[in-house]
């Protein structure tokens, strides 16, 4: 019985594949390039054979020289290289390339290198346009993200409508207001453990627990990451302590871990003082929860507002 590939010239099948095919000899001298890479470069076998990559006027100077000690460095150590590079077609036009070589040793010691070139250059162009469509996708999404005021994973106010409510509330001058600010505990280590989307399950619940705890005209925010931030009207630090003291109780009451262990959240309180800027109302508040973290988190801290600036008479 003869297996298919006996029945056949190594040669004819060579021939017909579309991609180019070149074999060189042990002093690396071409021997054979089949019809595609005589149509790929335009040039005849018999121009081919017998040189050296040397002496193929059409290739860049240093592209030869550096074919040739690569190739050198296969034939002699019987290794595969691989590139994606830029040629110049019959065509008149440059084609993005995989230029694949490698050399072999034959059973009677023998040793040539086979090189394959295959034009990837419509592949490659599909992909550049795919990749700067996501690309686009991807900033249009941010931006939209950036401008919205709901935020997606749970639902919460977003960074941007509590930085706007903030400089509101303060340039009023008049309006009392409180804030409070939480985050997770130690919940690098959730998604550590249980992974993202646990950890985004876990965002979603202290979510709903602080909007549950919440009243009516409060603003409850997902400031970022796993950090919460509520703006209370009309409220005192006071009040503010207690609003956070509830919620961080029905925190570590409600959320669990995958394991059943609780979730657990420190805050930081603050309170306006009038006249001041609103952003230093939630430094204070993040302040307070620095103070929450280093005393042991889960807790609850507050800082109160500077004493107002006595005026000279
Ligand atoms: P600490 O008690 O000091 O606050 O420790 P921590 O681990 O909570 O603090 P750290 O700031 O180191 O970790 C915050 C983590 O929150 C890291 C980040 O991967 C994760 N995170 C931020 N945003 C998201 C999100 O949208 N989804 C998920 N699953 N994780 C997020
Ligand atoms: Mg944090
Ligand atoms: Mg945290």
């Amino acid at each position: 019985m003869y297996s298919l590939l006996e029945n056949f010239s190594l040669r004819a099948v060579l021939e017909t594949l579309p991609n180019s095919v070149f074999l060189k000899n042990s002093d690396l001298r071409f021997v054979y390039i089949n019809k595609a890479y005589e149509v790929m470069f335009g040039v005849k076998k018999e121009y081919i054979i017998g040189k050296t990559v040397l002496e193929l006027d059409y290739l860049p100077y240093n592209d030869r020289v550096f074919y040739q000690k690569e190739d050198l460095d296969m034939l002699q150590n019987a290794k595969i290289s691989h590139h994606i590079i830029k040629y110049n077609f019959s065509d008149g036009k440059v084609h993005i390339c995989h230029y694949w070589s490698g050399g072999f040793v034959q059973e009677d010691g023998v040793r040539g290198l086979l090189g394959v070139i295959v034009d990837v250059d419509q592949e490659r162009k599909v992909i550049a346009v795919l990749q700067k469509k996501i690309h686009n996708v991807v900033l249009q999404k941010r931006q939209l993200e950036e401008e919205s005021t709901i935020d997606f994973l749970t639902g919460l106010h977003t960074r941007k409508l509590f930085d706007d409510a903030l400089f509101r509330y303060a340039a009023s001058g008049d309006r009392r207001f409180a804030c409070i600010m939480f985050d997770i505990d130690h919940f690098k280590v959730v998604n550590d453990t249980f992974g993202h989307p646990a950890g985004d399950t876990v965002l979603k619940e202290v979510a709903q627990v602080l909007k549950a705890c919440s009243r009516t005209g409060d603003i409850v925010c997902r400031y970022g990451g796993e950090e919460f931030v509520l703006l209370l009207p009309g409220s005192e630090l006071d009040t503010a302590v207690s609003v956070a003291e509830r919620m961080r109780e029905r925190v570590a009451e409600l959320v669990r871990l995958p394991d059943g262990r609780a979730v657990t959240v420190s805050a930081g309180c603050s309170e306006y003082a009038e006249g001041e800027y609103g952003a230093l109302v939630l430094q204070r508040a993040d302040e307070a929860l620095y103070a929450a973290k280093n005393s042991g988190r889960n807790r609850v801290c507050a800082l109160n507002a500077p004493a107002p600036q006595q005026t000279e008479p």
